[in-house]
């Protein structure tokens, strides 16, 4: 799941996990970024050093990463392949290169963009938050220009309206559970009676 920053991904995440626990999970990055106020290692990130971080690179224990502002950010394998052996279904909210990776790495994964309903909309949520500069609300539309131009290589799109989490963290919810139907993931499904 990618989507511009100020899209809404973290409420829709937050409501998604609420409303299915069973199902979802998030996957927790390992990054070298210094946690923000507020953040728990293990449950928003991993924060480790730049030389662990190489470490588990080299030891393959990463299953794909990318440098962002400086800092790295991947995705821990062992976490996600034992959620995914039991069946759980772990959402990876990561930026569109590192999606496109994913899509090269496990073809079974969907990706799935969050969008704001419109420009002024984002840029009134970038505001809203009240702890960027302008400079960095400047970087940040910029980088949305650049993360939706990706748009197209995605699967899915889902629409983050005010107020809308709950909503589209039902969309989210639904396009997961028809994938799960789709034909090809269930290659066993008529053998009983066909042979
Ligand atoms: P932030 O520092 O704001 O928490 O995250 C910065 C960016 O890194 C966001 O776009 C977030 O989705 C992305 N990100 C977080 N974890 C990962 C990861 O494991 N892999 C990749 N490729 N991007 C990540």
């Amino acid at each position: 799941m990618s989507g511009p920053s100020g899209c809404g991904k973290g409420t829709i995440v937050k409501a998604l996990l609420e409303k299915y626990p069973d199902q979802f999970a998030l996957s927790v990055s390992a990054t070298t970024r210094a946690p923000r106020p507020g953040e728990e290692n293990g449950v928003h990130y991993h924060f480790i050093s730049g030389e662990e971080f190489e470490r588990r690179i080299a030891e393959d224990e990463i299953l794909e990463y990318t440098t962002y502002c400086g800092n790295y950010y991947g995705t821990p394998k062992k976490e996600l392949y034992e959620r995914t052996a039991a069946g759980i279904n772990v959402i990876l909210e990561i930026e569109v290169e590192g999606a496109m990776n994913v899509r090269r790495l496990c073809p079974e994964a969907v990706l799935i963009f969050v969008l704001p309903p419109d420009p002024e909309t984002l840029e009134a949520r970038l505001r809203g938050r009240g702890t960027n500069t302008e400079e960095d609300i400047k970087n940040r539309l910029l980088t949305a220009k650049r993360e939706i131009a990706v748009m197209k290589d995605y699967d899915y799109v889902v629409i983050n309206e005010d107020g809308g989490a709950e909503i589209a963290a039902k969309e989210i919810a639904g396009i997961i559970f028809a994938e799960q139907h789709k034909i090809e993931r269930c290659p066993e499904a008529a053998k009983a009676f066909i042979g």
